[in-house]
């Protein structure tokens, strides 16, 4: 059974090809993450998703000094490509959708707590109070995009999502009839496999996240988006400071959640609602979810319990939850 499972957190490493009568299969590391793919059809467009992903990293990464994020941040304002206009204008519609829960200006927060070099440190509370953040300091005018004074844009939050869309679009155009997306905590699916068996896939236990604590089954395209602290984090004192930042505060969210996965039909909506909601906390999240109707939710809770919405409540295998309606 668990060799059917694939878990959000993939181990894989080079790209490689497989036998005719399965999918091909391809496995890469970008964007700080290992990525898998499998496509059901021509596996020359293995490297068309692995082409595709290496010029979105090359557009977004917030420390490659040749990426347009980067040259945004070095001088305050650039000219972008459409791609790079298109990621930031759903950035900022996400963040204000969340109230700003998700905010693509949280990089001087980021920074501040060192992750974005690994050099970790707890930041006074003064500097983070004194950093501008908030998607009113971005300005655009066309294709050019002007930051405020100490403003810095960071799209880890939304940039797996957001390729991973892309890339089953560009498949589904090509005339794909099934295929599968990892990139670290995303999945995305197109279609359905030919010989009609479900799609199922594990969200990681935050308390050993090479296991699964949830299996969900299902048919179909859908993205799958697991935010959670237990990714990416530093201990001093006992404590735990994780790498999703509370825009509000600066710090690290605290929150009763251990991990949010959003399920809906967009991914880049997946992959910032997953931040979001995990900023916000299972209550206002729950709220959240109940005035929207663009997508489903399971949130793995500090209590150990695992809340499904009702839409996603169908999908769950082999573990105990509460469903929540609306
Ligand atoms: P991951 O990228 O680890 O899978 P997320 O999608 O939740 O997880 O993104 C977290 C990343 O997004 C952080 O590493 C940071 O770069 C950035 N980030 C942190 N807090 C926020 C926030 N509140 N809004 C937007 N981006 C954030
Ligand atoms: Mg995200």
């Amino acid at each position: 059974m668990k060799r059917f499972i694939l878990l959000l957190a993939v181990l894989a490493l080079l790209l490689t090809g497989c036998s005719s009568s399965g999918p091909a299969e391809g496995t890469l590391t970008a964007m700080d993450t290992y990525m898998s793919i499998r496509i059901w059809g021509e596996k020359r467009l293995l490297s068309e998703v692995s082409d595709m992903i290496y010029e979105m990293e090359g557009l977004f990464s917030v420390t490659d000094e040749g990426s347009e994020i980067y040259a945004l941040n070095q001088n305050g304002t650039a000219r972008v490509s459409p791609r790079t206009l298109d990621i930031l204008e759903k950035a900022m519609t996400l963040s204000e959708r969340t109230d700003g829960a998700f905010d693509p200006t949280v990089y001087p927060m980021v920074k501040a707590w060192g992750f974005t070099t690994g050099d970790y440190t707890i930041p006074e509370s003064e500097v983070l109070a004194a950093l501008s953040v908030g998607t009113e300091y971005i300005h655009t005018d066309g294709q050019i995009i002007s930051l405020e004074e100490g403003v810095q844009l960071d799209l880890g939050g939304i940039a797996k999502g957001y390729t991973a869309q892309a890339c089953i679009e560009m498949l589904d155009t090509c005339g794909i009839e099934a295929a599968i997306l990892t990139l670290g905590g995303n999945v995305q699916t197109l279609g359905s496999k030919p010989n009609g068996e479900e799609w199922r896939i594990g969200i990681a236990d935050p308390n050993a996240p090479s296991e699964a604590i949830v299996k969900l089954h299902f048919t179909g395209s859908m993205a799958l988006v697991t935010s959670g602290g237990y990714q990416r984090y530093f201990e001093e004192g006992g404590i735990r400071y994780h790498h999703i930042i509370d825009p509000a505060t600066g710090c690290p969210a605290e929150t009763d959640l251990l991990s949010v996965t959003i399920l809906t039909g967009d991914g880049t909506t997946a992959d910032a609602l997953s931040t979001a909601l995990y900023v916000m906390g299972s209550d206002a999240a729950l709220d959240f979810w109940r005035t929207s109707d663009d997508f489903e939710a399971v949130l793995i809770l500090e209590d150990g319990s695992i809340l499904a919405t009702e839409g996603a409540a169908p999908l769950l295998y082999d573990c105990e939850f509460t469903t929540v309606s609306r």
